[in-house]
């Protein structure tokens, strides 16, 4: 599966000067909610993903997905594995898990993201669901930014990954590209501002 093509495809590999989430900027940015826009194409990635999990023989009882980048895909694994899916949401910052959703002892939970850049949201959502008595077995996202090493690639994890390394991460495809810290940015060196994604109608 080509998922590179797949995103460009759908316009969401955007090419500008993006300030993340992380405070950092880059000249590319990847708007997963514009692949996930044709369900067709979401439930292949998901069942794709699926496989991969499948594969590796990993006991799962429930999908939880970091909100709102999350949901879409964690949902459609979870469809396609057939298992239960929750999602956890920050309040006022703070990651929790609301809405009536429960999380039994020992329940065995994989954290799902769209797209894993250092992991931090997933890690947030394992917390929590762990401290309601879950057992974190795994995370996945349809792609890998390239800080953290997925089960199958070379790609090693830096410094800079959040996510603990005693679980597997699955992903269906790793994209590289560089992040620059705002004083060092070549793109701000050349007189542009970065744009947060979303804020301009992207
Ligand atoms: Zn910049």
């Amino acid at each position: 599966m080509h998922v590179e093509n797949i995103y460009k495809k759908a316009n969401a590999l955007l090419e500008g000067h993006f300030l993340l989430s992380s405070g950092n900027h880059s000249k590319y940015y990847l708007q997963s909610a514009k692949v996930l826009e044709d369900p067709k194409v979401a439930e292949e990635l998901a069942v794709a993903l699926a496989e991969m999990i499948k594969a590796s023989n990993l006991e799962i009882d429930t999908i939880c997905a970091p909100a709102l980048g999350g949901i879409l895909a964690g949902y459609e694994l979870a469809r396609a594995l057939g298992k239960r899916f929750i999602f956890a949401e920050r309040v006022g910052g703070e990651m929790t898990i609301r809405r009536g959703f429960e999380v039994k002892k020992g329940e065995k939970i994989l954290v799902c993201e769209d797209i894993i850049t250092t992991g931090g949201s997933a890690l947030e959502a394992a917390k929590v669901a762990q401290s309601l008595g879950g057992v974190i077995v795994g995370y996945a996202g349809l792609a890998n930014r390239g800080f953290c090493q997925r089960v199958g690639s070379d790609i090693k994890a830096k410094p800079t990954c959040k996510l603990p390394f005693d679980v597997p991460f699955f992903a269906l495809a790793d994209f590289e590209f560089e992040i620059y810290e705002p004083h060092h940015c070549p793109l701000c060196k050349d007189g542009s501002t970065a744009q947060k994604p979303g804020s301009r109608g992207n």
